[in-house]
């Protein structure tokens, strides 16, 4: 359960001064005042700490409007600031408001016994500059815990908790759909609608995972079986390969073989053939000596037949 303790504003609508408002723990807190005075700021200011993003429920134009704009005898601020200090009180359940319970998670998360109490400040600051900033507990953090720690407790932007001027008129004639969406907050269960909602969208996200991881899968599997044909045909070069290699060394071998065999034939037929021509040069010796042995008896035979024919004309 959550209980609001004190409300502070300052740059806020018309406080331009700090202001601070306290909840007392009994009976009824009233701010009463002239018409325009700045009573429902108070309201604008509770749902814009609790995160309200429309400049017109806050009754504005744009959300800058929220920022003190200045008076006949003031300047303008450049900061609003609202902060709220709530009252958190264990009821034995865990206490239900945020979802950590570990010793990582922020104070504010972990849970309380029954009974037990602690405070929580949480606080939103606009810059004129259009930079804005949430805290809790002094400590920036994200609209969504501030949403989540009031999720289920009736205080937020558009819940039951704070009901404007001619709010509960348009209530009853309101749709049976949106009368609905009202008790369910008060009843408590916009904090498990909202959880499932989270769950659905995690569900549809790991959804959209799975089918990414399938279509990956598919594209894998066309990969491998495209490597698979890939390695099929280089199994089949390496053996064709290696048979070509064997072919040719047996072609080359054998053709070294005749080459071997021929050379050998070669040189035998060379140095048969150079002992014939031996032969031949020692025959043409032996001729040439026939010769010049017959010139010489030529030569004699035919200085007798000169000396002879010299005798017979001197006789
Ligand atoms: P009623 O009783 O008529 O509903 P109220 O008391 O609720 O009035 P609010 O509507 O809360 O009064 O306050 C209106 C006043 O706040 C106006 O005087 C308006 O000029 C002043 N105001 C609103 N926004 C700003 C702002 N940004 N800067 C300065 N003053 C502002």
């Amino acid at each position: 359960m959550l209980k609001l303790r004190r409300i502070e504003l300052i740059g806020f609508k018309s406080f331009s001064d700090r202001g601070e408002i306290t909840v007392h723990d009994s009976g009824v807190t009233a701010i009463v005042g002239p018409n325009g005075c700045g009573k429902s700021n108070v309201s604008d200011a509770i749902a814009w700490v609790l995160g309200e993003q429309s400049a017109k429920s806050l009754r504005g134009e744009k959300m800058e409007d929220v920022i003190f704009n200045g008076t006949r005898n003031r300047a303008p601020m450049g900061m609003a600031e609202v902060s709220i200090t709530l009252t958190q009180i264990g009821n034995g359940n865990g206490n239900g408001n945020g979802n950590g319970s570990g010793p990582s998670s922020a104070l504010w998360q972990r849970p309380l016994s029954e009974g037990q109490t602690r405070d929580i400040i949480v606080q939103r600051r606009l810059y004129r500059s259009g930079e804005s900033l949430y805290l809790i507990d002094g400590k920036p953090c994200r609209l969504r815990d501030i949403q989540e720690i009031f999720l289920g407790t009736g205080l937020g932007p558009n819940s039951y908790a704070i009901i404007e001027q001619g709010r509960v008129g348009q209530l009853l004639s309101s749709k049976p759909s949106d009368r609905r969406a009202l008790i369910e907050e008060a009843a408590g269960i916009t904090k498990f609608k909202a959880k499932r909602k989270l769950a659905e969208s995690r569900l549809e996200a790991a959804r959209q995972n799975l089918s990414r991881v399938n279509d990956i899968l598919a594209e894998v599997d066309r990969q491998r079986n495209s490597l698979k044909r890939q390695a099929g045909k280089a199994r089949r070069y390496i053996e064709v390969r290696n048979r070509m290699r064997e072919i040719l060394s047996n072609v080359f071998s054998t053709r070294a073989e005749m080459f071997v065999d021929q050379q050998d034939r070669i040189e035998i037929s060379l140095v048969l053939m150079g002992s014939e021509g031996k032969e031949r040069e020692q025959e043409i010796e032996r001729l040439s000596s026939f010769v010049h042995q017959r010139r010489t008896d030529v030569a004699a035979g035919e200085k007798n037949l000169d000396d002879l024919r010299g005798r017979r004309s001197e006789i």
